[in-house]
Formats: C-alpha cells, sequence, structure tokens
C-alpha cells in the first residue's frame, strides 16, 4: 500500500523536494492523502511495520496523535525524521478532523462546525462547561461539582461533557428534532467521531485522566445506525485517548438491532446506554417517533434488559417535555408505570422541547415542568431535569442543524 501511494501522485514529490515536508500543506484540502487519525494503535503498529519499522513505532505514533494531539506529521519528533519524511511522501498525513467555525453561548457552552477531510460539509459536536445534568443525573458518576485538587486555575470549569455527532443529519425523522429535517447526509467514520472529541480536547486543554470530562453521543445523528463507526469511536477513545466507557453514554432513539449489538459488547468498552423514549404509550410514541412503527415500547424494553449493567448504572431514559403532548400530568404516571413494569434500574432525563424554526410544537410551561417531575419523582422513580444550553447558538438538545444565521 505504501508503494502504490508513492507513484499514485507526483504532486507529492514536489511538495517533498520543497524540503518542508507538510509544514504548510492545506493537508485536509488534499483528498488522496491517507488519514493516520482513526487508525488505532494495531493498525499504527502494522504501518511502522510495513514501513521497515519496529512495531513499537506504532505506539510512538498513537502517542503523539492522541495523547499529545500532534496535528502535524512533521511535528511528531519521537519518530525519526527520514521515517516522518517518508510517510509524507507515501501519502499520509495526521488528517484530524478541525474545528473551522465556534459558537458562543452567554451560558459558556460553545458549539463547533467541524470539518472533516476534505468532505465539504460540517459536522456539529458541542462543549458544555459544567455540563447540562444529563450525563449522569444523580451526579454519581457525572463527577459531581468541586475541583478536587485538580490543580489547572486557568480553566473556570470542574467539570464538563463533549457532545458528540456519529452521523451527518438523520433518517429518523422524529417530529420534533431539528437535525432529522436534514435528513441523512452521510455516515461519520470512526476517526471523524473520534476526532470531534480530541478536537475539543485540545481547544480547551483538557487533561485526559485528571479533567472530569463526560461524553454523551448526543448529538446529530442515531449512532445505533452507524454502530460500526460509532463503537470503532469508542474503542480509540479509550485504548488510544484514555478516556473511560463509565463518562460516556449513547443515546438510541430506539434501533433495536443496535441495542442488541451493544449487549454484547464488552464491558471495559461498554459506554451508558441512554434511550429516547419521550412519551408514555406506543400512540403518542409514534405520533411524534415513526420508528415506534418498526420497534415500540416493548420491544425496545426487552433488548433494554440484555445490557448487563454494571454495578449502580441505570438505564437512563430521555424524555422530551413538548406542550400538551406529552407534558400532562397522567403521562407522567403513565411513564411511571411504564418504568417500574421493566423492572430495570433506570433513570428520567427530562428534557423540556428546544424549539427550532418550522417545528410545530410549543416549549413546556415551567409548571408543566416541575409538576411532571414532581410526579415522577413521588412514584419513585429518580428523575432529573436537563438544564437547556446553549440555546441563543442553537446548540441545546436536538437544534444542531449547521445554522449559520445564529
Ligand atoms: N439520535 C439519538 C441521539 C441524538 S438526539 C437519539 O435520538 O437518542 C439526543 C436527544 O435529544 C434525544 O433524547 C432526543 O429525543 C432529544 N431531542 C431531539 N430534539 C429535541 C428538541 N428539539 N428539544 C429537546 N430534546 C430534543
Ligand atoms: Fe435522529 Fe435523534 Fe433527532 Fe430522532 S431525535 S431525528 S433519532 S437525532
Amino acid at each position: 500500500m505504501l508503494d502504490q501511494a508513492v507513484t499514485a501522485d507526483p504532486s507529492q514529490l514536489v511538495e517533498l523536494d520543497a524540503g518542508q515536508p507538510g509544514a504548510e500543506r492545506g493537508a485536509d484540502s488534499d483528498g488522496n492523502r491517507s488519514l493516520l487519525f482513526g487508525l488505532d494503535g494495531e493498525a499504527l503498529a502494522a504501518l511502522m511495520v510495513e514501513a521497515g519499522q519496529p512495531a513499537w513505532r506504532g505506539k510512538q505514533l498513537s502517542e503523539a496523535i492522541y495523547s499529545q494531539r500532534s496535528t502535524d506529521l512533521s511535528e511528531i519528533t519521537t519518530l525519526p525524521k527520514p521515517l516522518r519524511q517518508k510517510l509524507l511522501y507515501d501519502g499520509w498525513e495526521v488528517g484530524r478532523p478541525r474545528i473551522v467555525q465556534i459558537f458562543k453561548s452567554v451560558d459558556g457552552t460553545e458549539r463547533y462546525l467541524v470539518q472533516c477531510g476534505a468532505a465539504a460539509e460540517t459536522v456539529e459536536t458541542v462543549w458544555m462547561p459544567q455540563g447540562d445534568d444529563g450525563e449522569a443525573g444523580d451526579g454519581s458518576d457525572a463527577g459531581g461539582q468541586g475541583d478536587g485538587g485538580r490543580g489547572a486555575p486557568e480553566k473556570n470549569w470542574s467539570r464538563a461533557t463533549i457532545c458528540v455527532s456519529s452521523q451527518v443529519g438523520c433518517a429518523v425523522n422524529c417530529q420534533f428534532c431539528l437535525t432529522a429535517k436534514l435528513g441523512l447526509q452521510r455516515n461519520l467514520s470512526a476517526g471523524e467521531i473520534a476526532g470531534q472529541v480530541v478536537a475539543v480536547l485540545a481547544r480547551q486543554g483538557v487533561e485526559v485522566g485528571r479533567d472530569r470530562v463526560n461524553l454523551v453521543f448526543m448529538g446529530m445523528g442515531e449512532p445505533f445506525l452507524n454502530y460500526d463507526s460509532f463503537m470503532g469511536a469508542v474503542r480509540l477513545l479509550v485504548r488510544e485517548v484514555g478516556l473511560s466507557p463509565q463518562r460516556m453514554t449513547v443515546s438510541t432513539s430506539g434501533i433495536v438491532p443496535g441495542i442488541e449489538r451493544f449487549a454484547e459488547e464488552p464491558v471495559e468498552l461498554r459506554p451508558k446506554l441512554a434511550i429516547s423514549l419521550n412519551a408514555p404509550n406506543d400512540q403518542v410514541r409514534t405520533e411524534i417517533m415513526p420508528i415506534n412503527r418498526k420497534w415500540n415500547i416493548e420491544a425496545v424494553m426487552e433488548a433494554v434488559r440484555r445490557v448487563k449493567l454494571r454495578p449502580r448504572e441505570r438505564i437512563t431514559f430521555e424524555y422530551v417535555l413538548l406542550s400538551g403532548v406529552t407534558d400532562l400530568p397522567a403521562h407522567a404516571r403513565e411513564v411511571a408505570r411504564l418504568v417500574r413494569k421493566n423492572g430495570l434500574p433506570a433513570k428520567v432525563n427530562l428534557i423540556a422541547w428546544n424549539p427550532g424554526p418550522g417545528i410545530a410544537y410549543s416549549m413546556p410551561q415551567p409548571g408543566a415542568v416541575e409538576a411532571f417531575r414532581l410526579t415522577l419523582a413521588g412514584e419513585g422513580i429518580p428523575t432529573y431535569l436537563r438544564r437547556p444550553r446553549g440555546r441563543d447558538i442553537y446548540a441545546a438538545c436536538g437544534q444542531l442543524k449547521r445554522t449559520v444565521e445564529g
């Protein structure tokens, strides 16, 4: 493969001859280059062996890309210069997705447009300092407040959440969600999913293993309709970047075959699971989430029961409150019955619907939200209200649609 790449593109020779391999190459502008970012430790080791190097050079490369967050091959000085030059000559570049636009909310939330490789379109990623209380809900493993001697005074956050996209757009067509309006444009690769995270870690100067950062796969797209790339990203983030899967939550609209595969994942690689329930019964759910015709509430619950939970782990049910549609007191009692009947350790995350242009629902009244929360809690269901973050920049749940008008 390496040799093929050498002969394939003579223009690369010119760049090399210029004496500054990769230095000012607009790497991503060249769709012919091969991307290192996205390859796991094994693949990087194999690449090194193929280049006539010892396999442990793969580890150095992984360290450089995923821990040191190098984005330029020519700067990876742990590798001998001739090797770096050979890799460039052979058509390789780091190729990590890049943040190309930033929207800042008054509440500290940042929404990023992230560009992957040579692709023209961008994906959306959100940084929420202090989280939105939806990562763990009960605070048990979201990290809670307080600095805990973390010792990074320049940071004005003690924990944070990164919301990651898994697809450009989404095919699922939930009636209340702005992302649905895009339809599915394309799947993201594992590197493109993990790359959003590493780009944000780099921007925010996050120290992995020290800072309390949670990931939620709740951005654009349905992760379980892009399963292999999603889990590939999780493997990269756990094994190469060093993040814990217990600080990751994946949300699905209820793609049963995906949940069944997820149930088979080894616990050391499995994020926590959130299900977008969003309705008290099949009738309402089908109305707002047409996917419910294919996999109804009972089918989803049955698949969820296959997931072997860790001690103290709970399944999260997300519930979007739509005024007059899902936010009535009777609905709350129905949800409580549903969750109890299911018999799993569970909690409910309530999300007041975030508005979007062209969507004909209304935000719930604050009184209705509070009454709903109290009813569920009164029925003994652990219930948390997600704080809306970054609504002013279209960064809140369900608002991601590459809106530039913010
Ligand atoms: N596709 C996955 C993950 C992304 S959506 C899923 O649906 O689970 C993440 C969460 O945002 C889901 O729980 C979804 O129900 C919720 N959501 C979508 N649109 C919303 C909106 N306009 N306001 C509030 N929550 C919304
Ligand atoms: Fe897709 Fe999730 Fe939006 Fe439904 S709520 S359309 S599954 S992103």
